[in-house]
């Protein structure tokens, strides 16, 4: 009890002091300009960008290396992404092999301080296809690991959206606060949304699609749908004169009406499979930015979602 009556006037008193040193002078030079200068982000995806500028808001100053009008798997940097690598403070990464060319640009970037974050660690991977046991052991780095497009899976980005903010916290421990607050009100915006959502899809009776590449098992398990082919194994592969007679016979012969192209890849083979079969196309994203109107995640699956439910519902049996 008395302890606590001395620390009173002692703690008032450091508080006088601080209040007289403070005032009157021009607010500390040094430390405002620290404060105001942004943390240099660096990111290798559109959505990682939209993340990493949710948690940080005015405290950092994000750059993606990719657009989202170029495939994500055939991307080749520019000498402008080495010299935005050297001077970052951070660097994200989705991981999972889908960016082989990251290690080598950290590494020439000689910036030995950059803290390079993967945050895809510790979602659930879906595997892609067979091959992996058929083929033997497979590498941990080996896109056929786990399937990476685990962004599309709105949980997903949570998880990785959380290694975003553990990373703004290591590196601006300072802003942890804000970081949390801004975290929190974005995930609430996109709870709702995915709820939502997925109510939009849940009333489309015939929820089957084939699909441009293998980008979307996550999103389909999340909204209930069922990917009943695909086009392609591998983003910039060509399909086989085969396997187009394939797909189109099993188009037809179960009665699959959609068929989800990607902007980022050649629109011309979802077209011919369509005339051939009847089915409608749709132009659907996986990356933020490749179509106009899909410039933030949640706008992305916004759009995704609505056009998927929308051609599904006009598609006419065939
Ligand atoms: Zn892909």
């Amino acid at each position: 009890m008395r302890r606590k009556c001395l620390i009173r006037p002692v703690a008032l008193l450091f508080a006088a002091i601080a209040l007289m040193v403070g005032y009157g002078t021009p607010v500390c030079a040094a430390g405002q300009s620290a404060e105001s200068e942004p943390i240099e982000v660096v990111v290798t995806l559109p959505v990682l960008k939209d993340l990493a500028e949710h948690v940080g808001g005015p405290r950092v100053r994000v750059m993606s290396l990719m657009s989202g009008l170029e495939s994500e798997h055939s991307y080749s940097p520019r000498p402008s992404d080495l010299v935005a690598v050297r001077k970052a403070r951070v660097l994200f990464e989705v991981g999972l092999g889908l960016e082989v060319w990251v290690s080598s640009l950290v590494k020439n970037s000689g910036n030995s301080g950059l803290l390079v974050v993967t945050t895809s660690k510790g979602i659930a991977l879906i595997r892609d296809h067979e091959s992996a046991s058929e083929a033997g052991p497979v590498p941990q780095d080996d896109h056929r690991a786990g399937n990476p497009h685990v962004w599309l899976d709105p949980e997903n980005a949570k998880v990785m959206m959380r290694h975003i903010t553990e990373a703004l916290i290591k590196v601006d421990p300072a802003h942890a606060v804000d970081y949390r607050n801004n975290q929190a009100a974005y995930l609430r915006q996109l709870d709702q949304l995915q709820t939502e959502l997925i109510e939009r899809l849940r009333n489309v009776p015939d929820r089957r699609i084939v699909v441009h590449h293998p980008a979307w098992p996550y999103f389909a398990r999340r909204f209930g749908l069922e990917v009943v082919g695909e086009i392609v194994r591998q983003a910039g592969a060509e399909p086989s004169a085969h396997h187009m007679q394939e797909l189109i016979m099993a188009i037809r012969k179960n009665g699959v009406r959609v068929i989800a192209s990607e902007p980022q890849l050649n629109q011309k083979i979802p077209e011919v499979l369509a005339r051939e079969t009847g089915a409608r196309v749709v132009v659907l994203t996986p990356l933020p930015g490749g179509v106009a109107g899909t410039d933030t995640y949640l706008d992305m699956l916004r759009y995704n979602v609505t056009r998927l439910a929308e051609a599904l519902e006009a598609a006419k049996p065939n």
